[in-house]
């Protein structure tokens, strides 16, 4: 069961509204990185997790990102209090209010939709939604992905640490993004108490083609470095020479039963193309100018662009 405690997990001391940078802050709320992805990513694992170590750790980090979400709501909230108070009631000439309400970021729809309250969005006012969680159920697949997401997440706190001269805003900021660092080492941890970690799942990989580097950006940049080349690595440049990799023909073919290849048949009889017919469409019914060469047009000899574009040069001459 869920308990709620009143005293938020950092105090939020905002020292002035400001419905503009409430907008932008946003993005840790309801946004791909932010506190609510966060808190459903780990809940959700957590309640189908079987190791009792892992299933503790994740309701922890997951309740802890519920907490998150609280102070940075919170911080919209205080944001957004100048904002609540003059819509409601009116407080200014609408000229003022306008004013107000458009001074950048996402902060009219705050307002006008919202009433100032923290949506669920993100800083551009984009629905939160559940394709944030990117789970799969296995855990070292699913700490990889949660590893990244804490990454994510630190990185965006930081950004909103730079843009922001408010010092109590910062101090919380500055709280949440160092809780994203902890959480990242937590489930870095757990994924290394796994032995034998890599590659995910049961399955091994395949040998002959684990230790592949397939070099099929080709020219003028082209490197090396550990990631691609030396002793872990067994390098295919000759593309041609090796594709396709299994020594196969490389074609796609397919068992169909008979009743399956009648069909086929029939379609591809009714759908066959003609490649010796020029016919007249629609574009040389309608064609007026720039619509490009048309059917059966005189070509005045123009038998390919460059023709034309020496004819056009001589033309100008
Ligand atoms: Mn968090
Ligand atoms: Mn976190």
């Amino acid at each position: 069961m869920f308990m709620h405690n009143k005293r938020l997990q950092y105090t939020v001391r905002v020292g002035e509204t400001n419905p503009v940078l409430a907008s932008l802050l946003l993005e840790q709320f309801g946004g791909p990185d932010g506190e609510l992805a966060a808190a459903m990513r780990y809940f959700t694992q957590g309640l189908a997790e079987d190791d009792p170590g892992r299933k503790d750790m994740l309701l922890d980090i997951a309740t802890e990102e519920l907490s998150h979400l609280e102070v940075i709501g919170s911080i919209v909230a205080m944001l957004n209090k100048g904002c609540k108070g003059a819509i409601s009631e009116a407080s200014m000439t609408e000229a003022e209010l306008y004013l107000s309400l458009t001074k950048g970021g996402n902060s009219h729809t705050q307002g006008i939709l919202f009433g100032g309250g923290p949506a669920l969005t993100n800083s551009s006012g984009v629905p939160w939604t559940a394709a944030y969680v990117d789970s799969r159920g296995d855990p070292t697949c699913d700490l990889r992905s949660n590893i990244a997401a804490e990454s994510r997440a630190k990185i965006i706190y930081e950004r909103l640490i730079n843009i922001t001269d408010d010092p109590g805003i910062k101090d919380a900021l500055g709280f949440l993004m160092t809780r994203e660092v902890a959480h990242q080492k937590s489930f870095e941890k757990a994924l290394y108490s796994i032995q034998d970690n890599f590659p995910p799942g049961k399955l091994p990989g395949i040998e002959k083609f684990a230790n592949i580097y397939v070099n099929t950006s080709q020219g003028p940049g082209d490197g090396k470095g550990s990631w691609n080349a030396g002793p872990q690595w067994d390098r295919i440049d000759d593309l041609e020479q090796t594709m396709p990799i299994d020594g196969g023909d490389g074609q796609a073919t397919v068992v169909l039963a008979d009743d399956e290849k009648g069909t086929l048949d029939q379609l591809l009889v009714r759908t066959l193309s003609d490649p010796e017919g020029d016919p007249e469409t629609g574009v040389d019914l309608g064609a007026g100018a720039g619509a490009g060469r048309i059917t059966d047009e005189d070509l005045g000899g123009a038998a390919d662009i460059n023709d034309a574009a020496d004819q056009a040069k001589a033309a100008t001459e």
